[in-house]
């Protein structure tokens, strides 16, 4: 072959692995992730006692079920858990969802467990990968910020969660069948939960809990989410901070709805 030609072919074949999803060099020597129990992020810290995550053990593709069966499970395991402790332990125990077999860590929850103010995201992204709890990069410090905002954290009074508990390869957005595997558990946290009002961030869980489409639109007003049990629960969907930090002049709306959010919280 010649110089060029193997440039070529090289570039070809990098190009294969990141539409695969690969966008990390991790060793020189080949992994074979289906004879590694268990994996952990090196160097990743401990995840703090408040949050929930466990690196994940490798499953063979094979060994999936498939999406409906997935569900069934999921709805199952959801519905004999009577805490958020049962719960979390419950989804870091699942198998049924493909995302898992590609991630490092299990991404359930972080902050208050009963708190009035539930946030739902999309999904864990390389850093939250990485330490096992949700929203802990840069858009998770201005999420950070937006609920301190509103005299909120993490740490006093909120619960942060995604639709999903698993990074998605190279960050793209879940699947409607990854989400729904994963949507007994979110609705069970819900009910745990029972918060005054849930903060839906970014699109993609807005539509997935309320089927309103293009956050443009439904930022700022109130939704209901029905959940299976026929309970019914208050989303104000905002703008993802991820989004925020790509479009900074956006920040004036997401303001606003923050006040939105704080006078209910306050009223309610
Ligand atoms: N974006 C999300 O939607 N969730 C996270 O946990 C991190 C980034």
């Amino acid at each position: 072959m010649q110089e060029n030609d193997r440039s070529i072919a090289a570039r070809a074949l990098l190009r294969w692995y990141v539409d695969a999803g690969v966008d990390e060099a991790i060793g020189l020597l080949p992994n074979d992730c289906f004879v590694i129990e268990t994996k952990e992020a090196p160097g990743a810290s401990k995840p703090a006692a408040r949050s929930v995550s466990a690196p994940v053990t490798a499953i063979r593709p094979s060994d999936l079920p498939s999406a409906d069966e997935a569900a069934l499970l999921a709805a199952r395991m959801a519905a004999a858990c009577s805490t958020h402790d049962e719960l979390a332990e419950a989804v870091s125990s699942f198998t049924g969802c493909p995302l898992r077999s590609g991630a490092r860590n299990t991404c359930f929850a972080d902050g208050v467990p009963g708190s009035s103010l539930l946030v739902i995201g999309e999904a864990p992204g390389r850093d939250e990968d990485a330490v096992g709890k949700p929203f802990v990069g840069r858009a998770g410090q201005l999420l950070d910020k937006m609920l301190a905002a509103i005299g909120r954290s993490r740490a006093a009074d909120t619960l942060i969660s995604n639709v999903v508990y698993w990074r998605p390869p190279g960050n793209r957005a879940p699947t409607l069948a990854e989400i729904a595997i994963c949507r007994p558990f979110v609705e069970r946290l819900i009910e745990l939960t029972a918060p005054k009002a849930i903060m839906l961030a970014g699109g993609v869980p807005t539509q997935a809990l309320t089927g309103a489409a293009g956050i443009m639109r439904a930022r700022g007003q109130w939704r209901e989410i029905s959940l299976q049990s026929g309970a019914r629960f208050q989303a104000l969907p905002v703008f993802h901070p991820a989004f925020l930090l790509r479009q900074p002049a956006q920040k004036r709306l997401a303001w606003a709805d923050l006040q939105t959010l704080s006078a209910r919280l306050r009223d309610a």
